[in-house]
């Protein structure tokens, strides 16, 4: 992999990974007129359940819209320049022009109109767009292992960068993919957060893992682990080093956990071999996903790392994806007791998706 790192004619910065070094150098100019960007953003903490709620409602205070016939994350051409200024490239990685946390935000009081029990701060962090092909009308279940590769070490590479950057807690890269979760831009792309906090489902997985682990002295992911892969009815594929399975409580219509089968806290930590064959393995698994209804499969696929300072040792690496689509066109929707109190009520058997998943 190749690494060229670069500016936008507003200050934001892009980077280019390419799969092998004799890819062509990247050298060109954002010839944009682009007004600085200037991101206002700010986090509030809810002070009944304690979660942070970031605010980024005066982010569009000045406005620039490309053209509606230009997707903003192909390549530029002659006389339609977009958000990367090489005429090609592998993956390529800027901060977003309209960011939910930024590094650069005003500050803000520390209360919400004095009330001393709603804490309040400037949403200080990073938001990344993560290209994953030159290619417009593909997916990301059909890039070349070679070329998934190159994202696991980019990922690797953001989480790292991340971790410099002041005040970010945890570090998110995720992918949403299809109209069904609100995807406007259909060239194939992620996000990378930076949180300034601890978000509170890695909280709760944390305090979980510490209460296990009092208690039995093992961790909780690795325990699941070797109990699916015993019990392997909801197994959908294994690799070497890592194993794709629908969890035992399953939320979603369609979910599969693709976890490592060693105790490590973040994609850093990861080796050569492990992201080779995790490459391998979740093209399997997003083939498979394809293939249930026969259509392009809209997901969120999350990964789960260790906070930046925290919970290192607790913290067992996955990536959790998952989708809406409980048939071949009707959404699950999140309706009273999921959206009201947080209770899942999934109308198939776990057991039932992965056997499906493997059938298809
Ligand atoms: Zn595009």
């Amino acid at each position: 992999m190749r690494r060229t790192a670069a500016k936008l004619a507003d200050g934001r910065e892009i980077i280019y990974f390419d799969d092998t070094p004799d890819a062509p150098p990247r050298t060109a100019v954002d010839t944009r007129d682009l007004p600085e960007s200037q991101p206002h953003s700010e986090v509030r903490r809810d002070p009944l359940t304690g979660e942070w709620v970031a605010m980024a409602a005066h982010r569009q205070t000045r406005t620039y819209k490309p053209p509606a016939d230009l997707c903003p994350l192909c390549p530029t051409a002659p006389g339609k320049p977009t958000e990367i200024p090489e005429s090609s490239y592998d993956v390529a990685v800027f901060e977003n022009r309209f960011p939910s946390l930024a590094e650069h935000v005003p500050d803000v009081p520390s209360t919400v109109d004095g009330m001393p029990m709603v804490h309040r701060a400037a949403g200080r962090g990073r938001c990344e767009v993560v290209c994953f092909t030159s290619d417009h009308n593909t997916s990301f279940g059909e890039l070349t292992p070679h070329r998934v590769r190159t994202v696991v070490d980019v990922w690797a590479d953001r989480t790292e960068a991340f971790a410099e950057v002041p005040g970010v807690a945890q570090v998110f890269p995720f992918e949403n993919r299809g109209e069904e979760i609100g995807v406007t831009l259909h060239h194939p792309h992620g996000q990378i957060y930076g949180y300034p906090f601890v978000t509170p489902k890695t909280e709760r997985m944390l305090s979980v893992a510490g209460e296990y682990f009092a208690e039995h002295g093992t961790h909780v992911m690795g325990d699941v682990l070797a109990a699916e892969r015993a019990a392997g009815t909801r197994i959908i594929a294994e690799g070497e080093h890592w194993t794709a399975f629908v969890p035992a409580a399953a939320r979603w219509p369609v979910e599969v956990h693709v976890v490592p089968h060693r105790q490590v806290p973040d994609l850093p930590a990861l080796t050569d071999a492990e992201r080779d064959d995790f490459a391998h393995l979740y093209l399997r698994v997003l083939h498979m996903m394809d293939a249930l209804y026969d259509r392009p499969l809209p997901y969120i696929a999350a990964w789960h790392q260790a906070p930046v300072r925290t919970g290192r040792d607790l913290s067992w690496l996955h990536l959790e994806v998952f989708s809406v689509l409980r048939t071949k066109d009707k959404l699950k929707y999140l309706a009273g007791s999921e959206s009201g109190m947080g209770v899942w009520i999934n109308d198939v058997t776990p057991e039932q998706i992965a056997e499906r998943l493997r059938g298809s």
